[in-house]
């Protein structure tokens, strides 16, 4: 490690001043990601604004036809909420399933989607929910927010607040964890609403989460797993690393998917 100032701020305004005044500052929220790189030297910010004394940003809303979850909401909480599990309980399925007890107490809803990473859960729930992320500026659709691997459309200083969720008539999460770290090899989000049918894949995508229109189209004409039947994602552009090669990515989606519409059927 080496210095930084620290700064723990107890109102978003201050946060986003501290943001834009301090040098070379990034945010901080679990700490999960940011620590690691920083310890590896990866990432050497000069201050660190820290969002865990914040209380508005914290929190899980139920209304009548969405789940709105605060960005410095953790993990565990959004597992554990019996408005998620009642309305979305596919997504309490899917927290539950990250990394570990200590990931999902410290680990943040705001901290995961801003970070993008390639084999994470949410971005794949907030593509196939149609989720819309709050920040201190703006509302991004979750279609226009990721942007590539580790990208987003967040600005400079841009801190993201609440992350919207609408409440679909069905939707399962399927993962294929490596082992060792829990992420996703191959992780398929299907979620059916009116008039829409999404699929995300997570952990494949050399270029980070995609949606599957194939799949997506199929299942409009009937939502059953037969309807995947003969419908590949090829494996070009898809991810090969010592855990496993693009082609079976490839058959992983085939087979996650199937498994997700399945659990989302029996709902
Ligand atoms: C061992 C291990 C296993 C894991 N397994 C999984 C898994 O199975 N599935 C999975 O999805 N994830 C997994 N994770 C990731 C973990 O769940 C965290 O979500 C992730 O590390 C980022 O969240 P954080 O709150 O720790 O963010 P931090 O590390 O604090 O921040 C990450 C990045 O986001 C930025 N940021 C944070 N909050 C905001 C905000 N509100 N607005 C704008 N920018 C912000 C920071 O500046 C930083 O660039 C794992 C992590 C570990 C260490």
């Amino acid at each position: 490690m080496y210095a930084f100032e620290y700064h723990r701020p107890t109102s978003l305004r201050q946060a986003a001043s501290l943001l834009t005044k301090s040098e070379d500052a990034k945010i901080i929220a679990g700490g999960h990601t940011l620590l690691p790189t920083m310890k590896q030297r990866l990432a050497a910010p000069g201050s660190l604004i820290d969002l865990s004394q914040i209380p508005e940003l914290k929190g899980i809303e139920r209304a009548a036809r969405s789940i709105t979850i605060g960005a410095m909401t953790r993990h565990a909480d959004v597992a554990n909420s019996a408005d998620v599990r009642e309305a979305i309980p596919a997504l309490a399925e899917m927290a539950e399933m990250i990394g570990d007890p200590h990931v999902r107490h410290r680990g943040t809803v705001g901290g995961s989607i801003a970070n993008n990473d390639p084999a994470a859960d949410y971005p794949a729930a907030c593509l196939a929910l149609g989720a819309t992320i709050i920040t201190n500026q703006r509302k991004i659709p979750a279609d226009e927010f990721f942007t590539g691997i580790f990208s987003t459309a967040l600005e400079e200083g841009e801190i993201i607040t609440k992350v919207v969720f609408p409440i679909p008539s069905k939707a399962a999460y399927a993962k294929f964890r490596n082992p060792a770290s829990r992420y996703a090899l191959v992780g398929v989000f299907v979620a059916k609403r009116a008039g829409e049918i999404r699929v995300a894949v997570t952990g494949a995508g050399s270029d980070g989460v995609f949606r599957v229109p194939a799949m997506e189209e199929a299942l409009a004409k009937r939502f059953s797993p037969k309807s995947l039947e003969g419908i590949t994602v090829p494996p070009d552009g898809l991810n090969s690393d010592i855990h496993a090669d693009a082609t079976y990515r490839a058959h992983l989606i085939g087979v996650m998917a199937r498994r997700a519409v399945q659990a989302a059927a029996n709902r």
